[in-house]
């Protein structure tokens, strides 16, 4: 079931997400039901925030993209249909010494149509856990390495704002606080589901 994408400046969006530590049915249904709203957002992640909920739970399918990236699975390189769309619970991350960081322009379903560079590593290690809690280790690069930092920002309360140079954010600052009004209205005319 495809669930409503909160946007900037909802105060859950801040929120630091809290650790799962039953992989039960509910989990398995949060993680399904994330799938069905970032892909019928045809976005590439979603962390639990964007749905209303603080907890360590993302979710990523790269399947559609075009854009060269590697990605290295339990040491092995199975293809992407095999693990994708990926839930990752709990991820503990890890930039691959020596790695450059690189500037991209990124969007957020959280911010609909607002776009910025900003600048990440192009190389990282993530041990996490998937929807049943299985331990994984991923090592991935350029897009794949760049929408896992994203989305596990988000799970820490962080936002891609938070990362643009100031002149960046200061280009898409009037989109940023239209936006912020907008969902502050909404807000105030209805109420959300918890
Ligand atoms: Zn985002």
């Amino acid at each position: 079931m495809s669930l409503p994408i909160v946007h900037y400046c909802d105060p859950i969006l801040r929120r630091k997400g809290d650790k799962i530590t039953v992989f039960d049915a509910f989990l398995r249904q949060l993680s399904a039901d994330m799938i069905a709203t970032m892909h019928e957002a045809n976005g590439i992640g979603l962390a639990a925030q964007q749905i209303g909920r603080a907890l360590q739970v993302c979710v990523v399918d790269l399947r559609k993209v075009e854009i060269d990236f590697t990605g290295e699975l339990d040491g092995a390189k199975p293809p992407l249909d095999l693990f994708m769309p990926m839930t990752i619970v709990n991820p503990d991350l890890s930039v691959v010494p020596g790695t450059e960081e690189y500037l991209y322009e990124e969007g957020c379903l959280s911010f609909p149509n607002i776009r910025g560079d900003v600048a990440r590593p192009d190389a990282i290690v993530a041990k996490y856990k998937d929807e049943n809690g299985v331990p994984h280790l991923l090592r991935c690069d350029g897009l794949f390495a760049r929408c896992i930092q994203h989305e596990s920002d988000h799970l820490n309360g962080i936002l891609f704002i938070d990362r643009m140079e100031k002149k960046v954010r200061q280009s898409i600052e009037p989109q940023i606080r239209e936006l912020a009004k907008a969902t502050k209205s909404r807000d105030s005319s209805s109420t959300r589901p918890a």
